[in-house]
């Protein structure tokens, strides 16, 4: 059992100097506060560079934390060593010593870590090769493996600790699309069968959104939502989290507020029937892409490209130089360079201060 505190954590580096920062500080984590529930798969997602290795390594212990707090079941851990926190931690890299064999590699960690027999080490290896369905792989070395073999034993390599807490740094991202979407529901089993509170990192938004019981979306160090995989697509607390969450990506057009009206300046227009937009002169409007919906008799905009996805289209369009994508039936075949209107229902749109990026509506 257990849950993990995060309280207003700050990780600072000093810059080097191909650093191109203001001043001589890395604000890699900015006052972040995060709750990671027991047994729960907490999923932590943003761009390159947002902060999000820095974070799961200050909850490893391969990283000092500048401020703030971190608890495992209520106890402060922020000066244990990696050694003393019970947690494993699988990388992107794999990180399997090169000369030993899939056994030995399982068998490592608990050697130096217990003082169990060799005997015992050995048959926990062996469990633990038999749930991941690697036994034939025991007798070779890390060389001779697939790269999805070699991500099965690092696995294993954190599992056979029996550890508190997994922490996984993109593991798959070496792995080819189908291997990937594999390993994907492996990982989501094992951790439900196990019941290992887990923190998990990645930049793919869709594979957050497959893996995560909760997610919680970084951008710039700062923590900008958490939240259930469809609080985040529906209920986007800022136009950040709107754009990351969703592919294809919301579209999202600048518009002036004139009462009920929005208009842009490339003569688009919209009028809610029932809605107001108070104290604010310019929102960007979101709609995600299947809640637009192209209608051949307007011109609103200029189809660029049309791609046939088989069960649905994904149609490119052109307002002003904005790219707007509609997700459609594929019934719906417009062609390229025609002009056509786009429409929404009221329910279907997203309002963000163009200002401070915060959802309006
Ligand atoms: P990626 O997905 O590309 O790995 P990330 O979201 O995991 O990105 P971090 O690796 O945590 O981001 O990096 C966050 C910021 O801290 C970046 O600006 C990075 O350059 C900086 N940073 C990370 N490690 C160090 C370090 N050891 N020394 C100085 N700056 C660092």
């Amino acid at each position: 059992m257990t849950q993990i505190d995060i309280e207003g954590l700050v990780k600072t580096y000093e810059a080097s100097e191909d650093h191109d920062v203001e001043g001589n500080e890395i604000v890699a984590v900015d006052h972040v506060d995060l709750q990671v529930r027991d047994e729960e798969f907490l999923v932590l997602v943003g761009p390159s560079g947002c902060g999000k290795t820095t974070l799961l390594r200050c909850i490893a212990g391969l990283e000092s934390i500048t401020d703030g707090d971190l608890r495992f079941n209520g106890d402060q851990v922020n000066h244990l060593r990696a050694s003393e926190r019970d947690v494993a931690m699988v990388f992107q890299n794999y990180a399997l010593y090169p000369h030993m064999t899939v056994r030995e590699n399982l068998g490592f960690g608990l050697k130096l870590s217990t003082k169990l027999p060799s005997d015992d080490i050995d048959r926990r290896v062996v469990s633990i090769a038999e749930l991941m369905g690697i036994e034939d792989l025991l007798p070779k070395k890390p060389g001779e493996l697939s790269g999805g073999q070699q991500q099965r034993v690092a696995l294993g390599r954190a599992i056979v600790r029996e550890p508190e807490v997994f922490l996984m740094d993109e593991p798959l991202s070496n792995l080819d699309a189908k291997l990937r979407s594999e390993m994907r529901t492996e990982i989501q089993e094992l951790q439900n069968e196990l019941g290992v509170t887990t923190v998990y990192v990645t930049h793919d938004q869709t594979e957050a959104m497959a893996m995560g019981d909760r997610i919680a979306v970084v951008n710039d160090g700062r923590l900008q939502q958490v939240g259930v995989p469809e609080e985040l697509y529906r209920n986007p607390t800022n136009e950040f989290v709107a754009d990351f969450i969703g592919s294809p990506s919301i579209n999202l057009i600048t518009m002036d507020v004139e009462g009920n009206r929005l208009v842009s300046e490339f003569g688009f227009e919209y009028e809610f029937s029932d809605y107001q937009v108070d104290d604010v002169a310019t929102v960007r409007l979101g709609i995600r892409p299947e809640d637009l919906e192209i209608d051949r008799g307007g011109s609103d905009i200029e189809i660029s490209v049309v791609e046939k996805m088989g069960n649905e289209n994904f149609i490119y369009g052109k307002l002003g130089d904005k790219e707007i994508v509609a997700r459609t039936d594929a019934s719906v075949r417009p062609d390229t360079g025609e002009r056509v209107g786009i429409s929404f229902r009221d329910e279907a749109a997203y309002l963000f201060d163009a200002q401070s990026g915060s959802a309006l509506k």
